[in-house]
């Protein structure tokens, strides 16, 4: 029945392991069927290279299972707050890769520094605010897409796809699995970059603002909205 969703949440998930963006199991893509609000996510603990698309579990949007033999990732309610949040997002990324989490660990937005990052995203990559005690009980999860939620409540997330995760790692979205993993990519190459141009020069001055515009306007509407998004 939802044959060729799965496949194409496991492709996604594939694409994680084939870009280095994750370490044993710790990462995970799912996508969202907006008509039904029923999301595909990897299951819980299962190794990439054994993963197949009959292994991906569906939830609705609650978090009951509807499909699957295995359990959804432990990430999943951190998931469901990001597609209420944002309802033009049809696919969330969770990694800890490992440029992009130094600047987590750090408590550190990334700032723009070149085009690479801002053909992708408008403006610095924002890092969440530390998690409270009392937001680390049974909720957890729950509350991590909260303070997503919170850290974009002037932002547009369609225009900044990522965001850091204090002391953690990383979430990005898209319109569907694969464009979230193509920002999750871009995230982590922008990462990197940036952390070896403070580097170079640790005095660097971010990209003029003028210069972040262009740069993210001609990708995204010179011949229309959808350039830069990874169809399906
Ligand atoms: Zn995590």
């Amino acid at each position: 029945m939802f044959e060729r969703m799965l496949k194409k949440v496991l492709d996604a998930n594939k694409l994680l392991w084939k870009y280095g963006l994750v370490t044993y199991t710790w990462g995970n893509v799912s996508e969202i069927d907006r008509l039904t609000d029923y999301i595909a996510i990897k299951p819980s603990g299962v190794q990439y290279d054994h993963l197949s698309w009959d292994d991906i579990v569906v939830v609705d949007m609650d978090g009951n299972l509807i499909s699957g033999k295995l359990g959804p990732s432990i990430d999943i309610q951190a998931h469901v707050e990001i597609y209420k949040a944002f309802p033009e997002v049809g696919g969330v990324v969770h990694t800890h890769s490992p440029w992009a989490t130094a600047w987590a660990q750090a408590g550190r937005p990334i700032p723009c520094y070149g085009t690479t990052q801002a053909d992708c995203f408008f403006g610095e990559i924002p890092c969440t605010r530390k998690m409270r005690e009392d937001e680390l009980g049974a909720d957890y999860e729950k509350n991590i897409g909260k303070i997503i939620a919170e850290t974009f409540k002037d932002k547009d997330p369609m225009a900044m796809p990522s965001v850091l995760v204090n002391g953690h790692g990383t979430f990005s979205w898209g319109v569907n699995a694969k464009d979230a993993v193509h920002n999750a990519i871009v995230l982590e190459t922008s990462a990197a970059l940036a952390l070896r141009t403070e580097m170079v020069n640790h005095g660097v001055m971010p990209l003029d603002d003028i210069m972040q515009t262009k740069c993210y306007y001609r990708k995204h509407r010179k011949h229309g909205h959808d350039e830069q998004v990874m169809s399906e």
